[in-house]
């Protein structure tokens, strides 16, 4: 049961897609910020599919495409439960997609049929150029007793529901920006220090960024959404109280994107979600051990925005 992709709103645009050098020079001051040292540089790809990062595919180069899909309106004030959407096809669908190998990563909700319950989505998934499936998805959910439950999917479950922001590309190894940072000194997460820098750098430019950072020590506040609200959800409040909020420790593998403004798609700003090998997973807030905290991280620029199923008028709220 998921959604036709065919018969989805489909929005697309190429957007600016700057060298790494300068994505570099654009994120530094954000980055000096926010963060006692700081050492960017432009280097190939590790082979992120093996430990510590554990993706679906070994790098983030190739016809590369920052997407979002669905709304926070299909889960506020009340859910929509028919908001599912199997990626497969909704990545098919776009132009370029129809055939070839891509990797998928990011931030969305996961796919509540499976476990008949409201769950995170860590999405982390590659289909091979004979359509084999490398399935590495997470999702996370809280239990009757208020604790955290993650599981990994099974690797022919590549549905998300409701919301998602994912990196797409061919899954290739290429140049990616490395960003290493240790020690927070300003009030900005590792994620919008980058993207208040990038969004001052090009001003009225858009550019949209996605990939991989491990969280290497300390803890992060992160939240997993609750079982779905019988009540409506209508307020900031309201929403912080069903969500629910852990402090989850590194090491944590976190995959998402981040834009430098909304445009006319509405786009959420910035989306993480991160997994572990250690039964925690959840939506990345902020680092709680500012002292010792260290982010290690892999980024690629989207040469284009997709967005999916936009609703006509959007909520401001339920977006952090
Ligand atoms: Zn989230």
């Amino acid at each position: 049961m998921s959604l036709d992709s065919k018969s989805l709103k489909y929005e697309s645009k190429y957007i600016f897609t700057p060298t790494l050098e300068e994505l570099s020079k654009a994120i530094t001051p954000g980055l000096n910020e926010n963060f006692a040292e700081v050492t960017l540089s432009i280097i190939d790809c590790p082979d992120l599919s093996k430990a510590p990062y554990h993706l679906a595919s070994s790098g983030l180069t190739g016809d590369t495409i920052v997407m979002e899909y669905g709304s926070p309106d299909y889960l506020l004030p009340l859910v929509d439960k028919s908001k599912i959407y199997d990626l497969i096809p909704l990545i098919r669908n776009i132009s370029g997609y129809e055939n070839k190998e891509f990797f998928i990563a990011g931030a969305g909700a996961g796919p509540h049929p499976l476990i008949n319950q409201n769950c995170e989505g860590i999405m982390n998934l590659k289909v091979d150029k004979n359509g084999k499936i490398i399935n590495e998805t997470h999702i996370s959910r809280v239990t009757d007793d208020g604790s955290m439950d993650v599981q990994k999917v099974p690797s022919n479950e590549t549905r998300s529901a409701l919301l998602g922001n994912v990196f797409i590309s061919e899954g290739k190894v290429g140049k990616v920006l490395k960003v290493s940072c240790k020690k927070r000194i300003g009030s900005e997460n590792f994620i919008s220090a980058m993207r208040l820098s990038m969004a001052k750098h090009f001003k009225d430019t858009t550019v949209g960024v996605g990939g991989v950072f491990l969280i290497k020590t300390g803890k992060v506040k992160q939240h997993v959404m609750n079982d779905f609200s019988k009540s409506p959800i209508n307020t900031e409040d309201e929403l912080n109280n069903w969500l629910k909020f852990y402090d989850m420790s590194a090491p944590l593998i976190a995959v998402g994107t981040f834009v430098t403004d909304e445009t006319d798609f509405d786009l959420r700003l910035q989306h993480f979600h991160s997994f572990s090998m250690h039964g925690e997973a959840g939506h990345y807030h902020y680092d709680v051990t500012p002292d010792i905290v260290e982010y290690e991280g892999y980024f690629n620029v989207g040469a284009r925005i997709v967005r999916i199923d936009r609703p006509e008028s959007s909520l401001k709220f339920g977006r952090d």
